[in-house]
Order: C-alpha cells, then sequence, then structure tokens
C-alpha cells in the first residue's frame, strides 16, 4: 500500500506515569511511520497532541490551560482525561479537534488524516472522539518504537480494579487486563537485540500479573534470565499484592535493581481503611521489614497522600511517625484533591488548603532530611 505523504509537525505534550511516557513512545513511532514528523519544539508544530493525566486536580489544570496558549491548528487530547471526559472536552475546549481514549491510541493516525481533510473549510468542520475500545491489541504494546537506546519500558499490565477511594485509574483505563508472557518476553528479546540493557516492567499494579499459569513472580525470572539484559526492575506495586515469595525470589534474581516503589498512602489504619487500600499499617512495616532484609542494599520509594477527607491531627501524625519509622529513600508527596466519580468525592473535602499545605510541608521536610542522612552516611 502506497504510504500518504504528510510533512506535518508533531509536537506530543506528555503528563503524568511512566505509562504515558511509554504511550506517547508508541504514538509517535506510529506517526512517524505514517508519515508525520515528531518535533519536540512546540512553537513549530502544526498538530500538538496532549497525552494526559485525570489523577489529580492540578495535572487536568495544566492541560486546559496549555490548551488554551497553544497556536498548533490540530488540537488533540488523550491519555487519562479522554476517557474521563469524553466529549465534554469539546464544550471546555472548544479549540480540541479530536479525544482518543486510552485503549484507542492506535487510531490516532488514521484520525489525524480525516481531520486534515476538513480542516481548512470550515462548513465541513468535524470533531472526532473514540474511547470506547475495551482493549489494546497486544502489537500496540509491542511496537518496537524506542526513543531510549539503552533502557526501555515494559507494558506487563494495564488497568486496575482495586478502586481506591481516592483513584481515577480504574474508571479512565479499565479493568485489569495481564498482556501474554510470551509476547513480553519476545518484546525484550527484540529490545535487548536493538542495545538496550536495562528495562522497567510497567503496570499499575504489577504485581497482580497473572497471564494463564505465569504470575509475577515466575515472569520477573524469566526476565532475569534473559541473555543479554544487565538489569530489570518494576513499578507500580501494591502492598496487598506484595509478598515475601516475591522478595525471596527477587534476592535470587541477579540483575533485579533492588529498587522497590511501595506506595503506603497513610500511616493510619482509619483512613488506609477509608481510602479502601486491603492492608494495615502493621501489615505494610512488616512488608518493608521482610523487604529490607532479604533485598541486600535494597532501596525503597513511597506515595503519601495528605489531606484526605476527615484525616484528623492524630491520622497524620501516624503517616509522619510512619515516615520516620521506615526512612524511604524517597517519598512523593501530594495533597488530596477530589476526583469525580470516585468513592472519596461522596466525602466532605472537609480538610483546609492551608492545612493540606502544612502538613505537606512537614511531610516534604521531613522527607528531606531522611534522605540527608542517609546520603550522607552513604558518602562516608
Ligand atoms: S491500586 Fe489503587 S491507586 Fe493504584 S491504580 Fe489501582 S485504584 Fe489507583
Amino acid at each position: 500500500m502506497k504510504k500518504e505523504v504528510t510533512t506535518k509537525k508533531v509536537f506530543i505534550r506528555t503528563l503524568g506515569c511512566q505509562m504515558n511516557v511509554r504511550d506517547s513512545e508508541v504514538i509517535g513511532g506510529l506517526l512517524s511511520k505514517s508519515g508525520y514528523k515528531i518535533t519536540d519544539i512546540e512553537e513549530k508544530a502544526d498538530i500538538i497532541i496532549f497525552n494526559t493525566c485525570s489523577v489529580r486536580q492540578h495535572a487536568e489544570d495544566k492541560v486546559w490551560s496549555a490548551i488554551g496558549r497553544t497556536k498548533a491548528k490540530i488540537i488533540g487530547i488523550m491519555g487519562c482525561m479522554a476517557n474521563n471526559y469524553r466529549e465534554a472536552i469539546f464544550e471546555k475546549a472548544p479549540k480540541v479537534d479530536f479525544v482518543v481514549g486510552t485503549r484507542d491510541i492506535a487510531k490516532i493516525p488514521a484520525i489525524l488524516k480525516e481531520i486534515e481533510k476538513h480542516k481548512d473549510s470550515p462548513l465541513l468542520e468535524k470533531k472526532i472522539y473514540e474511547t470506547d475500545a475495551d482493549f489494546r491489541e497486544d502489537e500496540i504494546y509491542h511496537t518496537g518504537f524506542r526513543l531510549d537506546k539503552e533502557h526501555a519500558f515494559v507494558v506487563i499490565t494495564e488497568g486496575c480494579e482495586n478502586y481506591c477511594a481516592y483513584c481515577v485509574v480504574p474508571y479512565v483505563r479499565g479493568a485489569l487486563r495481564s498482556r501474554s508472557s510470551q509476547d513480553i518476553l519476545e518484546e525484550i528479546k527484540e529490545d535487548i537485540d536493538a542495545g538496550i540493557t536495562r528495562i522497567t516492567l510497567l503496570g499499575q499494579n504489577v504485581n497482580a500479573y497473572k497471564y494463564q499459569d505465569t504470575d509475577f513472580i515466575e515472569l520477573a525470572q524469566e526476565v532475569n534470565g534473559l541473555k543479554g539484559l544487565k538489569e530489570f526492575g518494576f513499578i507500580t506495586s501494591h502492598p496487598k499484592d506484595t509478598t515475601v515469595d516475591l522478595f525471596k525470589a527477587l534476592a535470587e534474581c541477579r540483575k533485579f535493581n533492588n529498587y522497590l516503589h511501595l506506595p503506603v498512602q497513610s500511616g493510619s489504619d482509619r483512613v488506609l481503611k477509608l481510602m479502601n487500600r486491603g492492608y494495615t499499617r502493621e501489615f505494610y512495616l512488616n512488608l518493608v521489614d521482610n523487604y529490607r532484609k532479604m533485598i541486600k542494599d535494597g532501596t525503597l520509594s513511597t506515595d503519601i497522600i495528605v489531606g484526605f477527607p476527615s484525616e484528623t491531627e492524630v491520622d497524620f501524625q501516624d503517616t509522619f511517625n510512619l515516615i520516620k519509622e521506615v526512612e524511604f529513600d524517597k517519598a512523593y508527596v501530594f495533597k488530596y484533591s477530589v476526583r469525580p466519580n470516585t468513592k472519596a468525592a461522596e466525602f466532605a473535602d472537609n480538610i483546609e488548603r492551608q492545612e493540606k499545605e502544612r502538613r505537606h510541608k512537614l511531610i516534604l521536610d521531613l522527607q528531606k532530611s531522611i534522605s540527608r542522612t542517609k546520603n550522607a552516611k552513604k558518602n562516608n
């Protein structure tokens, strides 16, 4: 088939998690294959695609204001906001030409061609939205398009059905789906042949990976055994699905990068229950203890939300003290913001902005001092 020739320049602006980073890489590859040029200079672009995040209000606000500022002729929205708002995006931002959901990204080159046909005639102006696919074809994960020549993100699961009370992911990414282990291993082997030596297995909840008889432990062991691979890691882990058996297996995986991101979110059992996290403070601390005993020189990071609805000073102190006790290597701290459609949106967002800021700062300062002491010890 003759490839259509276009010299249109596309700028892809990525917000949010590593899953979006990987999706932008894939869509950049698909568009290049269709004759578009990918540019990293927004001002030079004819087309801008925002790969969006709905996890926090702040991330969405950034997109709304960037749409207002952009001079690009064609504007598209992909990622979680596309699934969260669908065609309502056109009402809120009439400049937007197309909206493509997280499982529909392979349609973008064809959508762009269609929009371009109509763009110069106001009478034929067309808005397109595609947000209803149930799943992605495996080849969209496994495209071979890579920007980084040494490290690759490899998607192993997508979606989540844990329904943490504050989180929009189950609504925008759908139920958990695990990719075929064979296909994942094939993809990594091709990456290795292309010179990549380090990989990160990606998913909203990697520990829940299960494809036929293969679970996450087996997948990690198989990845570890791949010839030519120097190092592997994974994000993100859910404490309730993280086990001592996993640590045992990882301790024997020579290529594991010894890094665990284990979001605790709160140190208060009452808040953890309201958040629907499925573990207690004690369970989490026990997990950390086992990780540290079993993974030599293991590093550990976490996510924390402050100001969750009804979080009292006592709840906050529980979180503060947990951080002091665990001494994370890094903590990502967020002020709670309401996400429409989630369970927590039914609770009153009753912690004042200034109070959220105070708690946020206290934890950031604590973590800074922990990191400083740890670094000083390392350098001695
Ligand atoms: S585990 Fe919870 S926080 Fe993580 S993606 Fe699923 S619902 Fe969201």
